[in-house]
């Protein structure tokens, strides 16, 4: 008997855990954190249902933090096996994980000496040397090139086009006849700069796909028009332009963009900071992972010029980037993180938000319970680090940038299916968008499918 549960991203965006247990064996795939909502947050510090010594291995579909960053915390709980990922996850992984400790250890820090928690003390979840010792554990395995896993079954990845590394990942069962079953992780777009489409997958007993914007279509992509108007308009008042960016993939296209506008002398040339080390590690993995980019991007491994504008710095200390923070000067930030939860996008806000002329721009998804959520539904102030800060700033979205396939492009994505998976689970959604794509899928392609909630577990 093999069984699927879910635990997590089921009827929402984070925490993507699934557990499949077949044959005796149990393997994990993704391992993420929640984040948002305190409700969901507080699940990363809920016991797991399983013990992870138990655990034979763990698969990543692409390095985010809401598929990965719980890694550290479970082989702090003794987790011992192998994480089978992509080589370009693999990479982003490295830089990702210490780097998620390190903050989760900063805020831990910071919330006990300025006294804006309810803990006493505030304990991080993983540290730093946690997220080190998970590195370890990484195992990375090519594109379609088929490994066993633990006895369980046969892993193969294929590129799914919404990051640096990400992949589907095919687990071919050992036991229950070769059943196999697709995990889609996130899927990217068609015809996007920087990332090559995702690729066709033709059949699957069993699917799992991801629903984040299953009720939306994306603004048409226009050639970076509204993205040249908001950094003229808001340059041209003396502004700054704050761009918060999932420090690793949007940060990539919000560059690329940024040097096509301003070759084409669309915007004018101010200076563009990217404040976070890790983005900034993160680009020159894309230089260096640059055939597995869209073919426009192969210019040669380790070149970094589609990812540079003419006044280009990449913040180095945190105390350069406090004279960013001060400075009046008009310019653009790109900061993690991409929902404004945490890092030194933060602080940009606290300074930025406040002034009428200032604009902060989100190209990314924004979860319910995110100070970015409240800024898009028009908050007056948001806290920040415990205190109020009021909202004078011109907030915008730019929809055309996101890494997830909206409804049409995942219709199409699933039309290249030459037979029906026997059943279709949604997952990594929150429930409208679900409930719209499941009806979509029902209607046009007539497939049986289930939207799983939180803990459920089905049998294959
Ligand atoms: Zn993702």
């Amino acid at each position: 008997m093999t069984t699927l549960t879910f635990l997590g991203a089921a009827q929402t965006v984070t925490g993507s855990k699934y557990l499949l247990e077949t044959g005796g064996r149990r393997v994990l795939v993704d391992c993420g954190l929640f984040q948002g909502l305190k409700d969901l947050r507080e699940r990363n510090w809920a016991p797991l249902p399983f013990d992870p010594k138990l655990l034979d291995a763990v698969i990543f579909t692409h390095a985010h933090i809401d598929h990965t960053g719980y890694l550290p915390r479970l082989v702090s709980q003794g987790f011992k096996g192998r994480v089978f990922c992509t080589p370009g996850t693999a990479d982003l992984c490295r830089i990702m994980l210490p780097d998620s400790g390190r903050l989760a250890e900063d805020d831990a820090r910071d919330a006990n000496r300025e006294g804006y928690t309810k803990h006493a003390p505030a304990l991080p979840l993983f540290t730093e040397d946690d997220a080190y010792q998970a590195l370890t554990h990484l195992q990375p395995v090519g594109y379609d090139r088929p490994v066993p896993v633990s006895g369980a079954g046969t892993l193969s990845f294929a590129d799914a086009g919404h990051l640096l590394g990400s992949a589907f990942a095919r687990f071919t069962l050992e036991a229950d006849s070769g059943q196999d079953v697709l995990f889609g992780g996130d899927l990217g777009r068609f015809n996007r700069p920087v990332l090559p489409d995702p690729s066709r997958v033709e059949t699957a007993d069993v699917l799992l796909i991801e629903s984040t914007y299953g009720d939306r279509t994306h603004e048409a992509d226009d050639g970076g028009a509204r993205l040249a108007e908001i950094i003229s308009t808001t340059i041209a008042g003396g502004g700054k332009v704050i761009i918060p960016a999932f420090a690793i993939g949007r940060v990539e296209e919000v560059i690329y963009w940024l040097k096509t506008l301003e070759d084409a002398r669309r915007i004018p040339t101010v200076p563009v900071y990217v404040d976070s080390p890790m983005a900034v590690d993160a680009l020159k993995h894309y230089a260096n992972h640059s055939r597995d980019l869209d073919p426009d991007m192969q210019t040669g491994r380790g070149q970094m010029k589609a990812f540079t504008t003419r006044r280009f710095t990449a913040v180095a200390s945190p105390q350069q980037s406090k004279e960013i923070q001060a400075s009046n000067a008009p310019g653009i930030v790109v900061s993690a993180s991409g929902m404004a939860t945490g890092g030194r996008v933060l602080h940009h806000l606290k300074s930025a938000l406040p002034r009428k002329r200032n604009t902060v721009l989100f190209v990314g998804y924004q979860a319910a319970g995110t100070r970015g959520r409240q800024l898009l539904e028009g908050a007056d102030t948001v806290k920040i680090h415990g205190q109020l800060v009021p909202v004078g700033a011109r907030i915008e979205r730019i929809d055309s940038m996101s890494a997830h396939a909206d409804a049409g492009e995942m219709m199409q994505w699933l039309r290249g299916f030459t037979k029906a998976p026997r059943m279709t689970y949604l997952v990594h959604g929150e429930p409208p968008a679900q409930a719209a794509l499941k009806a979509r899928i029902e209607r046009e392609l007539g497939w049986q499918v289930h939207v799983p909630e939180y803990l459920e577990t089905v049998q294959l």
